[in-house]
C-alpha cells in the first residue's frame, strides 16, 4: 500500500529571484502527514506490515512520529509513540488525532526512546526516523517523481538531520541513473553534524544540539549518510538559524505554505545563492517541511535571534 502522495513539483520565481537557473519546489510539506517523512516511514510500515509487524513504535514527538501514527492508521496497524515529558501538547494532539497512543515517559529523549525499545522487545516494530534502508527507498520515490516530471535538475538542496532524506535522495538518484546530480547538504549552525563529520573526515557528531531547528537535530548523522560523503558529490552547508527562520517568513509570503526551520534552512541557501548554485540552470529544493512551526513563534524567533 502507498501511505504517500505524489506532490506538486512548481517553478519559484519568487525563491529563484536573484539566481540565473530556474529553481523547483518539490513541495513535500504538502504530504498528509506534513513532510516528506510520509515516503520512507510510509514505506517501511508497509513492508513491516506485510512482513506479519502487529504494532509500530515510535520515539519521536516531531514529524517522525507523526508520520509512523499517520501509516498505522492508513495499514490499520496500532501505533505507540513514546516521548518525553518536554514534548509540546501540540504535537501529542496531532499524533493522538492520527489515532496513536502516546506514553509521555522520561524526563530527556534518550528515556523515552530507551521505553520504546523496550516495548519493541515485546514484539512491535520500531520504526527508525532516519537508520533504515526501508526508509531510504521509500525517500526515493520523490526523485522518480522528479524524473517523470520530465525536470532533470543540475542541483538538489535538501535539508540533513540524521541523513535520512540525504541518503534516500541518493538512492533515488542511483535508481534513476541521475548520479552525476551533486547535492548542497544544509544543516543550521548547532545541529550540524555531517558538516562536522565531513570536516573530520571521521563519523564523529555533536555533544549537543544547540540550534532551534529540532527536526535536525540527530546528534550523529546515519553510517550510510556519513558513507556518502566520500562516494558522491555532496557539500555541506551551515547556515544560521535566523537565516533559517527568516526564510521560513519569506517562503510563507511568497508561497503560502507554513514550514518549519529545518525546512527553512534548504530555502536560506538557495535565497542567499550559495556558492554552487551559481551557474546552475535548473535547481531543484525538497521543500521537506514540518509541522511543528506556528507563524507567531517564527516571528518571536525572528525578532530575538
Ligand atoms: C526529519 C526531517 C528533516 C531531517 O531529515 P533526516 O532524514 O533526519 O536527515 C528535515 N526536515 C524536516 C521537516 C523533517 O521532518
Amino acid at each position: 500500500m502507498t501511505i504517500h502522495i505524489q506532490t506538486p513539483l512548481i517553478e519559484s520565481l519568487s525563491v529563484g529571484k536573484n539566481l540565473q537557473a530556474k529553481v523547483w519546489l518539490k513541495m513535500e510539506a504538502l504530504q498528509p502527514c506534513g513532510s516528506f517523512k510520509a515516503r520512507g516511514v510510509g514505506f517501511a510500515c508497509s513492508q513491516y506490515a506485510a512482513e506479519g509487524a502487529t504494532e509500530f513504535i515510535s520515539s519521536s514527538g516531531g514529524n517522525a512520529g507523526l508520520a509512523v501514527a499517520y501509516s498505522g492508521r492508513c495499514l490499520k496497524v496500532p501505533v505507540t509513540v513514546v516521548v518525553p515529558v518536554t514534548t509540546k501538547q501540540k504535537a501529542i494532539d496531532l499524533m493522538e488525532q492520527e489515532g496513536a497512543t502516546v506514553v509521555v515517559h522520561g524526563s530527556i529523549w534518550i528515556e523515552a526512546h530507551q521505553h520504546a525499545m523496550s516495548l519493541a522487545q515485546k514484539g512491535a516494530v520500531y520504526i527508525h526516523p532516519f537508520d533504515d534502508p526501508y526508509l531510504w527507498e521509500g525517500h526515493a520515490s520523490l526523485i522518480d517523481e522528479v524524473k517523470a516530471a520530465g525536470v532533470r535538475p543540475d542541483v538538489i538542496v535538501l535539508s540533513v538531520g540524521g541523513g535520512g532524506l540525504l541518503s534516500g535522495v541518493v538512492a533515488g538518484l542511483q535508481r534513476n541513473d541521475w548520479q552525476d546530480i551533486p547535492i548542497l547538504a544544509v544543516e543550521t549552525k548547532g545541529a550540524d553534524s555531517l558538516a562536522v563529520a565531513a570536516v573530520a573526515k571521521e563519523h564523529i557528531g555533536l555533544s549537543a544540539i544547540s540550534s532551534i531547528a529540532t527536526s535536525l537535530g540527530a546528534t550523529k548523522v546515519a553510517g550510510q549518510a556519513f558513507s556518502l560523503l566520500r562516494e558522491y558529490s555532496i557539500s555541506p552547508l551551515v547556515v544560521s538559524d535566523k537565516q533559517a527562520v527568516d526564510a521560513c517568513l519569506s517562503f510563507l509570503d511568497q508561497h503560502r505554505v507554513l514550514v518549519e526551520p529545518a525546512c527553512g534552512a534548504s530555502l536560506a541557501a538557495v535565497y542567499q545563492q550559495s556558492e554552487i548554485l551559481l551557474n546552475k540552470k535548473n535547481i531543484l529544493v525538497i521543500v521537506c517541511g514540518g509541522v511543528g512551526a506556528t507563524v507567531e513563534q517564527l516571528n518571536q524567533w525572528s525578532d530575538s535571534l
